[in-house]
C-alpha cells in the first residue's frame, strides 16, 4: 500500500536546478551537491531531462 505521507517532494537544493527530489535528500544529484559547494550560482549539471 503507497502511503501518502510518504511523498515529501520538494526543489532540488541547488539555486538553478529546477528538478524535484524525494526521500529527504536535499540534491537531486552529486553534481548539484559538488556545484552548490563551489558555486551556488552556477547553471545545473545534473544532467536530467528539462533542467540545465
Ligand atoms: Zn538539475
Ligand atoms: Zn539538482
Amino acid at each position: 500500500m503507497a502511503d501518502p505521507v510518504n511523498t515529501d517532494e520538494r526543489k532540488c537544493a541547488h539555486q538553478k536546478c529546477t528538478c524535484m527530489v524525494t526521500g529527504g535528500k536535499r540534491y537531486c544529484s552529486d553534481d548539484c551537491e559538488d556545484a552548490a559547494d563551489s558555486d551556488p550560482t552556477s547553471e545545473c549539471t545534473c544532467g536530467h531531462p528539462g533542467c540545465k
